[in-house]
């Protein structure tokens, strides 16, 4: 059993795909995370999409919140980033779903973000690829990760954290790639010099846990 746990479309080759979908997205899959992408915030819009957002979350198939965070090489005013990053944590504490987050350059600012609106929710850092410090900086926070294609790259800093992480803190992805997950689970065996059945079931009872999801 296969579990992708961040992907932009389904690629029909995983048990569970968690499509991530942007607000207003007109079909819906099996399972999907719902939210504002940093990227596409307007101060125009953010207000109806979060009126949406609050409506969407309640659905059983939308397993968690985002992609949202923080990034700082786009052009939204960071000012901005952070309110709608910090309703988007309410939502989730309000609704007890997890927040799938996507962050470029911004740390700090998102673990304070994180702590003064006092998250319980699981933070998932997908498609994580920073370095050692930032690493360890976040499994002090409690949070998890979930690796993607950066895993693929040699010696990358994915491929050097996913050994430090902790077995129950991370998850495995496709993102944009147009790869199948069986090849991440693949590189991640190699990685971890553990087998396939090791991971599978690994993965599939951090899924378990963290999204609160019973599989069968
Ligand atoms: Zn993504």
């Amino acid at each position: 059993m296969f579990i992708n746990t961040h992907t932009h479309t389904q690629l029909y080759d995983a048990k569970i795909e968690l499509v991530n979908l942007n607000i207003g997205a007109p079909d819906k899959p099996n399972y999907y995370s719902y939210g504002i992408h940093p990227r596409y915030i307007t101060k125009e819009t953010f207000k109806s999409q979060l009126e949406e957002l609050n409506i969407v979350v309640h659905e059983k198939r939308c397993l968690a919140i985002g992609e949202c965070g923080l990034d700082k090489l786009c052009n939204v005013d960071i000012a901005l980033q952070q309110e709608v990053f910090i309703e988007q944590i309410k939502i989730a504490n309000k609704v007890k779903k997890p927040l799938i987050i996507h962050c470029v350059k911004a740390f700090n600012e998102l673990i304070n973000c994180l702590n003064l609106n006092d998250n319980k929710v699981p933070v998932i850092i997908h498609g994580f690829n920073n370095n050692e410090n930032i690493a360890r900086i976040l499994v002090s926070q409690g949070m998890y990760f979930s690796f993607g294609k950066a895993l693929l790259g040699y010696e990358s800093n994915a491929a050097k954290a996913i050994k430090n992480v902790g077995r129950k803190n991370f998850f495995l992805e496709t993102d944009d790639a147009d790869i199948s997950i069986k090849y991440i689970y693949k590189k991640a065996t190699e990685l971890l010099g553990i087998d396939e059945d090791t991971i599978r079931l690994q993965l599939q009872s951090n899924f378990e846990n963290v999204f609160n999801f019973k599989l069968t």
